[in-house]
């Protein structure tokens, strides 16, 4: 078949793309998005396939079993992950990402030197042997140290790894010297690319830049933790689609190179929101480490409130601002929270949610969440506009947050140093849901339970919110 009708193809998949990102955006069209996205991508496989020349290549079984084995395994993990597990399926995904454009790299390079052992190659000092070997090498770089960086990501969200049933805590370990050892590996993988251009059938050097770059994922990530996660996590994403663009050149496929971009600018861009969110420059996360920290011992007591007594409080109110966090994504009670806004709203309150752009484990947690259970858009308002009317709200209810509330960020110390929270404790009263007095994802103890004005609720999410509810009705 004409080879315009294939370009065609990976045109529309590449619009659908387009569209699907764009419609990503805003969380009324972003379901519409994804299934615009995952269209575009069937598309795309179907093309390149469509495309194969399987007399030649001998591979359809091959490909076949790999299609259905992938296919299987995305679905039972999509299937049964728990809510709190996305955010590490996802970093993940994005590892296998990295890892799946560096394998397709590697193919290219041990085709190629197949070639100049048969004197099948370019001369040194043709442009393209350069062009291509450099793509190759950053190709390689770039997907493996996603795919390494990745894994370690993910424990880091997860907290860290069971090994023959015993749990280790990962490490966040970083101390100033160990940029300068990231710096030398760099410079040795640069001297490296420089070597596989000069010798082409070496394969000595592909791998020993394959093992420096897997290296280098670790020590990149290893130093970053507490509340700077979110940076990182964004900034994998992006380097997922930058490994997928530069194998896109290598195998000369312009689909992949478009679909790389895209996540590869989207990335950077949700990296630099990300930043802003936490009042971090990249380069401080990526070479300071002042993210990471040992959970704090919390020794403070405070006696909890029950719910009838924070029923009475709200009785009367006349605003209401719901910050949610990762405990409510433990506790799935983004449906009792919502249920308790209708009975304030119900007797006259002005109801509001305040989101903060880092609560949850990942991007957009707590809107997915609570467009779960039909909370209207526009009633979700971000960090810096509900900051303008806390002082103003009767209640600030606080359903499984901490770090995002924690007022130690206003200091100039520790790992949340900084970053800009929601001020719950402006308003009149404070009431938070949380089973224990302990510490948030960034280890670091919260004073704003201790205040006078602070009730605590202590107890599971879901079981809390639902005994509120009732203790509301009954008054
Ligand atoms: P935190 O992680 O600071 O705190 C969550 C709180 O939820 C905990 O203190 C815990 O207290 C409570 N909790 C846990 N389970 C339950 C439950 N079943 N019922 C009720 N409460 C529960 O959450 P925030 O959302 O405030 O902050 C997010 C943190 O995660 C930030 O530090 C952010 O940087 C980081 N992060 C965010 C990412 C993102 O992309 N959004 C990615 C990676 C990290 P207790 O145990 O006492 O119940």
């Amino acid at each position: 078949m004409d080879v315009a009708v294939w370009d065609i193809g990976y045109l529309i998949a590449s619009i659908l793309f387009i569209l699907g990102l764009k419609k990503l955006g805003h969380p009324r069209t972003a379901p519409t998005g994804n299934l615009y996205g995952a269209t575009g991508m069937l598309l795309a496989i179907v093309v390149t396939i469509a495309q194969m020349d399987f007399g030649l290549t001998n591979n359809f079984i091959l490909i076949g079993a790999g299609l259905a084995i992938g296919g299987l395994i995305g679905y039972v993990m999509a299937v049964r992950v728990q809510m709190t597990g996305v955010p590490e399926m996802v970093a993940l995904f994005n590892g296998f990402g990295g890892a799946a454009s560096a394998l397709v790299a590697a193919s290219e390079v041990f085709r190629r030197i197949k070639l100049s052992e048969e004197g099948v190659t370019p001369l040194p000092e043709d442009l393209d042997l350069y062009v291509a070997w450099t793509a190759i090498g950053l190709s390689a770089l770039v997907g493996w140290m996603t795919f390494t960086g990745s894994l370690l990501a993910m424990m880091k969200l997860k907290g860290g790894v069971e090994i023959f049933g015993k749990w280790y805590r990962t490490p966040t370990w970083g101390p100033e010297w160990l940029n300068y050892v990231k710096g030398l590996i760099l410079i040795a993988i640069v001297g490296l690319f420089y070597m596989t251009i000069k010798e082409p059938g070496n394969q000595d050097y592909v791998i020993a830049i394959i093992g420096l770059s897997c290296i280098l994922g670790i020590l990149f990530v290893l130093p970053i933790g507490g509340a700077d996660m979110p940076v990182v996590v964004s900034l994998l994403n992006s380097l997922s689609g930058i490994a997928a663009a530069f194998t896109g050149f290598i195998i000369g496929n312009n689909v992949l190179i478009i679909a790389g971009s895209m996540v590869g600018a989207a990335g950077l861009i949700l990296t630099n929101i990300m930043c802003k969110a936490m009042n971090r420059q990249l380069i401080d996360v990526l070479f300071k480490s002042f993210g990471g920290s040992d959970k704090e011992q919390v020794t403070r007591t405070k006696v909890g409130s029950d719910p009838e007594e924070v029923a009475m409080i709200c009785d009367g109110i006349s605003k209401c601002v719901i910050i949610p966090g990762y405990g409510m994504a433990v506790s799935q009670c983004q449906h009792q929270v919502r249920e308790f806004a209708d009975i304030l709203e119900a007797n006259g309150c002005e109801v509001k949610y305040g989101i903060h752009p880092v609560a949850g484990r990942m991007p957009g947690h707590m809107n997915v969440l609570l467009a779960e259970a039909s909370v209207p858009y526009e009633k979700l308002i971000e960090m810096d506009d509900i900051n303008s009317e806390m002082a103003e709200c009767d209640v600030a209810l606080v359903v499984g947050a901490n770090d995002t509330v924690n007022p130690v960020a206003r200091s100039n110390e520790g790992p949340l140093a900084g970053m800009p929270i929601i001020d719950a404790d402006k308003a009149r009263v404070v009431v938070m849901v949380k089973r224990s007095l302990s510490v948030g994802y960034a280890g670091v103890d919260n004073d704003l339970f201790y205040e006078d004005k602070t009730m605590m609720l202590f107890g599971d999410g879901k079981k809390m919110m639902t005994e509120l509810i009732s203790s509301m009705k009954e008054l």
